[in-house]
């Protein structure tokens, strides 16, 4: 049996451990230090954004960024129901709702003919929603344009989830750069990891600011223990900052490994009838975290992911959407069909940059002899 082939694997780019070597040897070992202040330094580069705050986890950066945005007790926020269920979490500990939002075919992300009909129907029914989280799914940026345009006709601010979107552009500009607030996640499943990481990126220098106060136990200023909010302990170890450091100098090559991936599988493959590829619409560039295709069936979609597992390959469906998990299932949502076709038909193929010619050929060779 072949090694197994994994959908997407840390790939180390050589330089991480000089800089944890470094953090030991100045005894940086703390949830501080140079690391965690040159890999603020790097995002804020690599993406143009004017501030960053390095976290235990995308997810503590989603909620600390609704905290940013004044989500509370009782509000509703607004949601891509095709998204990870992390996306989600957070408005529930903040004891808000979610309202799910459903996809539109061109990106796969939140269609804003859906979002607007979700703020006109929650204002009619008396309550307006406090914020919008947008998340661009597999790399694919969101239709940022009309998102933002809806968002400042109702004035709700807009978080985008980016965990998945780490050099991704639309019309130049970094995903999670364009909405008032994003989020990054450094999983070790990530475009780039730092084996558990995430950050939050503004423009508005104050909510990455007061992230940081919150992230490290909402400590006012005085010599002794002094508290006046409620903190949370979220802020990143100098020691993973330093794998965060090594990654960000591979980034773009990864990033151009895993478009070379989804290339190879679209060449490959285009030509089978019920095999399908998302395109990169005009103006929008991905980093394709996942390479994904969507066949004409849920029973083809299982025959193509039961061959696979067989030769020892994982893939995964699309992921679920959230209205129809167990957890959320009285939630309120707006829906065009979009999200339960792509679960049903849709599958995630291998796509780490660290993937050999030699894989991606057998990979298309179990699709080809199965469809
Ligand atoms: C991975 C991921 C997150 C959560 O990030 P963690 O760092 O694992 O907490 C949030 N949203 C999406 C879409 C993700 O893929």
């Amino acid at each position: 049996m072949n090694k197994r082939i994994w959908l997407s694997s840390p790939h180390m780019g050589g330089t991480e451990q000089s800089y944890i070597n470094q953090a030991f040897e100045e005894n940086w070992i703390a949830p501080l230090g140079p690391n965690v202040n040159g890999f603020e330094a790097d995002l804020k580069k690599y993406t143009g954004v004017n501030s960053c705050t390095a976290l235990t986890s995308g997810t503590a950066a989603i909620h600390l960024g609704l905290i940013q945005l004044g989500v509370k007790k009782g509000d509703e926020v607004l949601c891509s129901t095709f998204t990870f269920v992390a996306t989600v979490n957070p408005i529930i500990y903040q004891d808000a709702t979610p309202i799910f939002v459903d996809s539109e075919e061109d990106t796969w992300n939140m269609c804003p003919k859906q979002l607007e009909i979700a703020i006109k129907d929650r204002i009619a029914k008396g309550t307006k929603p406090k914020a919008i989280i947008v998340v661009h799914l597999y790399g694919m940026p969101s239709k940022m344009n009309e998102i933002m345009e809806i968002s400042k006709k109702y004035e709700i601010p807009v978080l985008e989830d980016a965990a998945e979107a780490l050099g991704s552009t639309y019309e130049g500009k970094a995903m999670g750069t364009i909405g008032d607030i994003g989020i990054y996640s450094f999983n070790g499943n990530k475009i780039i990891t730092t084996s558990g990481g995430g950050a939050i990126v503004s423009n508005k220098e104050e909510y990455c600011q007061d992230s940081l106060f919150l992230a490290t136990q909402a400590r006012d200023a005085a010599p002794h223990y002094q508290h006046s909010r409620i903190g949370y302990n979220y802020r990143m170890s100098n020691i993973t900052a330093g794998i965060g450091r090594g990654q960000m100098e591979i980034l773009d090559k990864h990033i151009s490994l895993r478009r070379r991936n989804h290339d190879f599988y679209e060449k490959e493959l285009s030509g089978i009838e019920n095999i399908k590829f998302l395109k990169e619409p005009e103006g929008m560039y991905s980093n394709r975290w996942l390479s994904c295709i969507l066949t004409d069936s849920f029973e083809t979609r299982e025959k193509i992911r039961i061959a696979l597992e067989a030769k020892n390959i994982e893939s995964r469906p699309l992921w679920k959407p959230m209205h129809m998990q167990p957890v959320f299932i009285n939630s309120e949502k707006y829906l065009n069909g979009v999200s339960e076709d792509l679960f049903k038909k849709g599958l995630c193929l291998p796509s780490g940059s660290n993937l050999e010619i030699d894989d991606l050929e057998l990979i298309v060779k179990v699709i080809k002899e199965n469809i």
